[in-house]
């Protein structure tokens, strides 16, 4: 059980970070580039396909019980690997083993990185652990089975993309247009992390609880960057750690279930959550996601709210890290129940979450912004070329 966050240590919590984080690697908002329409259209639409059903492909080796320490948890484990290793990522293993109400248990997170050497990161997170019930059987599908393969399509989806930035400007025939400079936007490399070991094994506790995003934010928090680091050129006190290259950690969890409820709980990253709102209603408005659905899922009106839900992201979070928390409130009625399996996940809620997370990712690391495509305002009508062939115009060097 997840416990809500009481108010006032939020606020405590706010205020003291600036003081743990004063460096200034945050994102800034001109980094991120709203995609045109066309754009947009062709991003939501590149490969891979839209999934066809709920329990097939990545879903299908994510919907097992997966309990940290189980052989089938390092058996997802494995098939997270061989996808990223496909697709050429680097690879990254935190692996250690801690007490808990269990005994001692082995955990591993695992960190793929596109481009290892780029000063600064988007981090997209969720965790793929499942949590433990003594009568066994617990998918979790939307906790977050789901979430974990989303991350999956949005790397798929993006990594042809990151390629082609990558081969052109080690080319040195980088895409130059007005107010959007490749090389600047390459600093910021797309980093997923799988945690492990979100759920309690008992109660919800401090201890009792996100073990993997605990071990890995302790370990980046005292792992300093090398001389050469662009930060370090810049700061000298305090060092900054692999933490500061952390533009945003975003975490997905419990999501796929119909009608999702998403809300702002950090000032710092609102603007963040308003551009997700405003390409949700970008793609809504181009038809690119199914009808039938709720209507608006991010509660953009009321603004940033303030509290918070704990999660993966409170170690980040204590240490300064900036954090958007991508969680529906109230939490799926199959919460925590074995009626979280694959019959609790709506297909069009998770090609709507797809296409949000695709388009969105790629704003922010300023893919595909410029790319051949009509600059905004003069995009030729939407139906005017196939999905396809706009986007092979937006990665042509
Ligand atoms: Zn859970």
């Amino acid at each position: 059980m997840r416990l809500r966050l009481r108010l006032a240590p939020l606020l405590l919590l706010l205020l003291a970070a600036p003081l743990v984080a004063a460096f200034s690697s945050r994102a800034r908002r001109r980094d991120f580039r709203a995609l045109t329409d066309s754009q947009i259209a062709a991003v939501a639409t590149l490969p891979p396909a839209e999934w066809d059903a709920v329990d097939t492909g990545h879903l299908a080796h994510l919907l097992v019980p997966r309990v940290s320490g189980s052989e089938n948890n390092t058996l997802v484990q494995a098939y997270l690997s061989s996808v990223f290793t496909k697709l050429g990522w680097h690879e990254d293993k935190d692996n250690f083993k801690q007490q808990t109400p269990l005994g001692e248990i082995e955990f591993t997170n695992l960190i793929y990185t596109f481009d290892p050497d780029a000063p600064r990161k988007l981090v997209l997170s969720a965790h793929f652990d499942s949590k433990w019930f003594k009568e066994g059987g617990f998918i979790g599908a939307t906790d977050s089975s789901a979430p974990c393969a989303t991350l999956i399509d949005v790397a798929e989806a993006l990594t042809p993309l990151l390629q082609k930035r990558k081969e052109r400007l080690a080319a040195g025939t980088p895409l130059l247009s007005a107010g959007h400079d490749e090389e600047d936007a390459a600093q910021t490399t797309l980093q997923i992390i799988f945690f492990d070991g979100e759920e309690a094994f008992h109660e919800w506790t401090d201890t009792d609880s996100v073990y993997g995003s605990r071990h890995l934010a302790e370990k980046w928090d005292a792992e300093y960057l090398p001389p050469s680091h662009d930060f370090v050129r810049r700061r000298l006190n305090p060092r900054p750690t692999v933490l500061d290259t952390v533009d945003v950690l975003v975490l997905l969890d419990l999501l796929g279930a119909p009608r999702p409820s998403i809300t702002s709980y950090y000032r710092d990253t609102d603007w963040m959550f308003l551009e997700l709102a405003a390409t949700d209603d970008k793609l809504r408005a181009a038809g690119l996601v199914e009808s039938g659905l709720k209507p608006q899922w991010f509660s953009k009106y009321f603004g940033f709210q303030g509290g918070g839900i704990d999660d993966d992201h409170r170690p980040f979070l204590h240490k300064g890290v900036p954090i958007l928390h991508l969680i529906t409130s109230p939490f799926p009625a199959v919460w925590h129940r074995m009626s979280d399996n694959k019959d609790a996940l709506d297909l069009a809620v998770l090609r709507r979450w797809n296409r949000i997370m695709r388009v969105w990712t790629a704003g922010y690391l300023g893919l595909a912004a410029d790319d051949g495509a009509p600059p905004p305002g003069t995009e030729t009508p939407r139906n005017n070329a196939s999905p396809r062939s706009t986007t092979d115009e937006l990665v042509r060097p």
